[in-house]
């Protein structure tokens, strides 16, 4: 499989064409094509948040025990005392880091259901859903944000599979066929789990209508 320095590298590199692309084609300002970079780049290494103790894993927990100590903050700051309050993040911060890295590492394998182009939506659409609701982003943002994590999960699971053909051997390593597939049927139960909640994100996208014209608009700048 392709290392931590590869997919962020490859994945940054594709954000910043995309981010390039649709700044000329004026769907985005700067700002926002900088974020487009951004979650390309973010979702280059999202797979790999199931390889226990690797660098993906620790920074993906890392940014999410950030997220949740702000959301906290945010949330506890009209209830608490500023010393309860400091408390609370610190505990939030380490609940989220630590004890949910660790369970997480425990209830998933390497190359299992984050692996699998299932993921690849649940995440897009969880972006989408999270820029448009929580962050109040318009549909046309928050669906481009969906498309920016759905291109960086799509690179990263194309890269493990390259890394699987031994191309000086001439044979495909046993690794074949494990990252790009549609869903991970050796744990029927999680990859259950993992279509109820994506299915429970359909409420919460942005238009349909918006990302239809978004994709007619791309498919456009390609003829
Ligand atoms: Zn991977």
């Amino acid at each position: 499989m392709a290392n931590f320095r590869t997919h962020i590298t490859v994945a940054a590199a594709g954000g910043a064409l995309l981010a390039y692309v649709g700044f000329k084609a004026q769907w985005w300002p700067p700002v926002q094509a900088l974020v487009v970079c951004a979650l390309t780049a973010l979702g280059g290494i999202l797979p790999d948040i199931d390889a226990d103790h690797s660098r993906s894993n620790r920074l993906i927990f890392t940014l999410l025990g950030a997220l949740a100590l702000v959301m906290g903050a945010v949330l506890l700051q009209p209830l608490l005392s500023l010393v309860m309050l400091l408390l609370a993040c610190v505990g939030i911060y380490i609940g989220v880091r630590y004890v949910g890295g660790v369970l997480f590492s425990r209830l998933t394998v390497h190359r299992g259901g984050w692996h699998s182009l299932l993921a690849a939506a649940m995440c897009s659409m969880t972006a989408a859903a999270l820029s448009f609701h929580w962050l109040a982003q318009p549909a046309r943002l928050a669906w481009s944000h969906a498309v920016a994590v759905l291109v960086g999960v799509l690179i990263h699971l194309l890269l493990d599979e390259m890394y699987s053909v031994d191309l000086a051997g001439g044979r495909l390593k046993r690794s074949f066929g494990t990252a790009l597939k549609p869903v991970y049927l050796q744990r029927p139960l999680a990859s259950l789990l993992m279509l109820i909640a994506t299915v429970a994100l359909v409420p919460w996208l942005p238009p349909w209508d918006v990302l239809r014209a978004l994709l007619t608009q791309v498919a456009g700048l390609w003829r």
